[in-house]
């Protein structure tokens, strides 16, 4: 099962959720609504981390 992360959009404050894979650190996010890459993962089901 591919597990999800939360995504927000610091430009616009658009929130969702997309698919993660291993690599997905590696990939750029691109905001769905205003196309902007300033996109931060928000990890709120994990601790320790980050
Ligand atoms: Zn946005």
């Amino acid at each position: 099962m591919a597990k999800e992360a939360k995504l927000k959009c610091l430009r616009c404050g658009y929130e969702y959720t997309s698919p993660v894979s291993d690599n997905t650190e590696l990939e750029e996010r691109t905001c769905p609504r205003c196309s902007s890459n300033s996109v931060r993962q928000i990890r709120e089901e994990k601790k320790g981390e980050d």
